[in-house]
């Protein structure tokens, strides 16, 4: 599927003797935003751990932009354009939001003044703020600190790992907004979260994660009776 900025073939990968991703396949078009739900625990954070280059697959390829990356390092994605912000990413809290956002720059070179201008395009929250130390910061604004961090290095594709969990839900909706902001300047998402509405409110794709297996549930306007579908059988 020469159409896709990222294709995930036939993947599985296991921690030990525990099996946590089967045979997994998954795609995603450039330019889009696409969202995996599912269930504490079902393996989101290590298929995505697994496209970063945390986690080396047991079976299968990854491919982005044309190129195998499994077994790439994470710092070699992230110069081909591939960035992680993973769950409960921490910033530096006795930093401030300049110098959290210095640091994210270290693996990339990059003009760092486009770079800010950029991500206070995005978050004018903090560019009002970028003296303050982070950790003084509300929680919802030490997330968008954290998304700032993966956009500063300038990606094709940006992974975000939970970015809305613990925060009250006039935060959750500033982050559904930021997410299709990210979109629309052109950056592809591919998104992981347990909020199945939220999820689908962003998303063109989606995709549900249940029992190591990834199962596609269709573009927008398709996912939402997919999913209940599911459900039901799950249940019945
Ligand atoms: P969550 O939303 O809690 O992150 P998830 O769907 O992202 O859930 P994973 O974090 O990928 O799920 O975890 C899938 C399974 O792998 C779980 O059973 C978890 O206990 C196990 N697991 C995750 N990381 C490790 C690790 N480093 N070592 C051993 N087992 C792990």
């Amino acid at each position: 599927m020469t159409d896709r900025i990222l294709d995930v073939d036939g993947v599985s990968v296991s921690y030990g003797d525990l099996t946590v991703l089967r045979d997994v396949n998954a795609g995603v078009a450039p330019g889009s935003v696409v969202a995996i739900v599912g269930a504490n625990g079902a393996g989101k954070t290590t298929l995505l751990r697994t496209i970063a280059g945390v986690k080396s697959p047991d079976a299968g390829t990854i491919t982005f932009r044309g190129e195998e990356i499994s077994g790439r390092e994470p710092h070699q994605l992230i110069h081909r354009g591939l960035t992680y912000v993973p769950e409960r990413h921490r910033v530096f809290p006795e930093m401030t939001v300049q110098e959290n956002l210095r640091t994210a720059l270290v693996p990339v070179e990059r003009d760092r003044r486009e770079a800010f201008e950029q991500v206070f395009e995005l978050f004018p929250i903090l560019r009002e703020r970028r003296d303050q130390e982070a950790g003084t910061m509300s929680g919802g604004q030490q997330q968008m600190l954290a998304i700032a961090q993966g956009l500063v290095t300038d990606p094709t594709l940006i992974m975000l790992d939970e970015p809305t969990l613990g925060l009250a839900p006039k935060i959750v909706e500033d982050i559904r907004d930021t997410i299709l902001a990210i979109s629309e300047s052109g950056v592809t998402v591919l998104l992981v979260d347990e909020k199945v509405e939220m999820a689908a409110a962003v998303s063109d794709e989606m995709y549900l994660m249940r029992k190591n297996t990834l199962t596609y549930l269709g573009e927008r306007g398709e996912f939402e009776a997919a999913y209940n579908r599911i459900l039901e059988e799950t249940v019945g």
